[in-house]
């Protein structure tokens, strides 16, 4: 069985046709990058996985290690397991980093039936995790993203991944606006978390942060639909022809076959 199951995901935003029939399973100790284009429904993606409000399917199923998403509120998929670091991530004024760490942690925790950790061994984990996300002590205490800068929240998203340890993260973009160093604390990070009993998909616009967090299968995005599949030499197709040589090439298929979760307009 499957760790993530998506089967012929539908959603609609504003009553206009945003997913259109998306299946992908992603199995234990996977990595998984969807790549598309802008607009092709990558985020909207991840909403829907994360229980974002608004997002919900209007056809279709997801599967979390073969427990149904679907009727789950979001705080509910993150106790099972389940993680989105945002595209953009969302500024909490008042809400200190450390505590906002401990209160996720020891939910899941509670939820899985584990004690919850005491204050000075939850701050001495926090500590060592944060240092290798270069976070500092001083960005611990402040409010979570307020006045970070790009790259820094990033760093925090990935040390929540850590923390957290989830069953499935979803990663949106998490490379957007880094530079070469930054993208490499981001990925050192991830790699570190990839076992054989967790599963990873990455988001991604460009190539690029492929070179660092390695997938083992590629998936194109377009128009609400995987038009093709691949390892990660299709990543590599992406950045040498760019996404139009695909999609061009996809929806000649697609009139000759017709699919019928597909609009050719
Ligand atoms: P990506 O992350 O791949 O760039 P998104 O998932 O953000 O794409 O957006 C997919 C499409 O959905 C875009 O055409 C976007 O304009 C549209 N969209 C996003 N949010 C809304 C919304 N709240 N209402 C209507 N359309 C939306
Ligand atoms: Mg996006």
């Amino acid at each position: 069985m499957s760790l993530l199951e998506i089967k012929n995901a539908h959603l609609k935003l504003d009553d206009k046709n945003i997913l259109n029939g998306v299946s992908l399973s992603v199995n234990k100790g996977e990595v998984h990058a969807i790549m598309g284009p802008n607009g092709s429904g990558k985020s909207t993606l991840s909403y829907m996985l994360a229980g974002r409000d608004g997002y919900e399917l209007e056809e279709g199923e997801i599967l979390l290690d073969g427990i149904s998403l679907s009727e789950m509120e979001a705080d509910e998929r993150a106790r099972l397991g389940l993680f989105l670091a945002f595209q953009y991530p969302v500024e909490l004024p008042g809400v200190g980093g450390m505590s906002f760490l401990r209160e996720a942690v020891n939910s899941r925790r509670k939820f899985l039936g584990e004690e919850e950790l005491d204050h000075l061994a939850f701050v001495k984990e926090a500590r060592k995790e944060a240092s290798k996300m270069y976070v500092k002590d001083e960005m611990l205490k402040r409010a979570v993203n307020v006045g970070f800068s790009g790259g820094e929240k990033k760093r925090f998203e990935i040390l929540q991944m850590a923390m957290l340890k989830p069953t499935v993260s979803i990663l949106d973009e998490t490379d957007s606006g880094l530079d070469v160093d930054a993208l490499k604390i981001v990925s050192d990070g991830v790699n570190a978390q990839r076992n054989n009993d967790n599963a990873i998909v990455v988001i991604t616009h460009y190539q690029r942060l492929l070179d660092y967090i390695i997938p083992d299968f590629v998936h194109i995005l377009s128009d609400g639909v995987i038009i093709k599949s691949g390892g990660p030499e299709l990543a590599l197709e992406v950045e040498k022809n760019g996404y139009s040589g695909l999609i061009n090439a996809a929806s000649v298929s697609y009139t000759h076959l017709t699919l019928p979760t597909k609009r050719i307009v």
